[in-house]
């Protein structure tokens, strides 16, 4: 698995936004990939009124929301971001991007995300008639992701984040709809959660994943649940990712990956080494040890796990 990116990620310009565009100036040296047009791609998920929408506010330069700014290049730079996580998907490659795409909705921005890149490239995929697991470990729920494919059995979407914390929701019980139903997992962390905890709740997650038998995993690779991440309370460590690197290298022949959050930007770049390195079959890097819970912590995981695994009782996965 390699980097894919291109300068064209940094004309989104969102001033001092926790969302800026140092995340990607952390990688100077790294070579630059020539991006297709992404337009192409992006009806795949999102309507046409919304594409035409988007277009708008961006030559403009004005904000959806009080989170989710644009500028005159935000157009460029986000439909890139969509092409560079097909092109991902294609290669078993990372797509280091921006802006993020996990909490767009098909008709809706959130949360500094514009258009759902991990959802396109998973569609793409779905278009091919591959069955695709998501797997995204950003410390935030992916609600847009959860909700473009809440009805879906053939795209398994599983999340572990922080709970309570935005965007609000991704409950153990919520396990899709209709025919989607037992095909999304949500582990939802309590604050202070440490590594132990988060591999537990992964554990969780790659037996369902193994039970789909994906051909194609998606990553949404958030790295926010680092300990010294500002925007949330979870403690992973460097190390952590590492080790998811190496399971999905362990258990799944293809897998690619969309950079969604991780705003430390003194962390980002090693957190992001330590998962290629998993994933790469290499040595770790940096000295961060495994990180560990309380018990008051650790107790009120368990009963999340229990409520999650009684709501998937009787469906197929769990
Ligand atoms: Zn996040």
């Amino acid at each position: 698995m390699e980097l894919i990116t291109n300068k064209i990620f940094l004309e989104h310009d969102t001033g001092n936004h926790p969302e800026n565009k140092s995340r990607l100036l952390c990688y100077p040296a790294i070579q630059e990939k020539p991006i297709p047009n992404g337009e192409q791609y992006l009806e795949l998920i999102h309507p046409r009124e919304y594409l035409q929408f988007v277009k708008d506010v961006c030559g403009r330069g004005q904000s959806f929301d009080q989170d989710t700014v644009t500028s005159p290049g935000t157009w460029a730079a986000a439909t890139a971001a969509a092409a560079a996580a097909v092109m991902a998907s294609e290669s078993n490659d990372f797509a280091l991007v921006r802006p993020p795409g996990h909490h767009a909705y098909r008709m809706r921005p959130s949360g500094f995300c514009i258009f759902n890149n991990i959802a396109i490239a998973t569609e793409y995929q779905r278009r091919q008639g591959k069955k695709v697991f998501i797997l995204d470990f950003d410390g935030h729920w992916g609600d847009g992701t959860a909700d473009i494919f809440l009805e879906d059995n053939d795209v398994l979407y599983t999340s572990l984040h922080q709970f309570p914390a935005f965007p609000g929701g991704g409950w153990a019980e919520e396990i899709g709809s209709g025919k989607g139903k037992g095909y999304s997992v949500n582990v939802p962390l309590p604050v202070a959660s440490g590594d132990d905890v988060f591999f537990k709740g992964l554990d969780v997650i790659l037996q369902a994943a193994r039970a789909f038998d994906p051909d194609v995993v998606a990553v949404s690779a958030g790295f926010d649940a680092h300990q010294a991440d500002p925007l949330l309370e979870l403690n992973l460590s460097t190390k952590a990712y590492y080790r998811v690197g190496e399971l999905l290298r362990n258990n799944f022949p293809n897998v690619f990956a969309v950079l969604e959050g991780g705003y430390n930007v003194k962390v980002l770049s090693s957190c992001i080494d330590n998962f290629l390195a998993g994933i790469n079959g290499r040595s770790a890097i940096g000295g961060e040890q495994p990180t560990h819970s309380t018990a008051l912590v650790q107790e009120e995981f368990e009963r999340r796990i229990s409520r999650l695994l009684s709501a998937h009782k009787g469906f197929k996965l769990l």
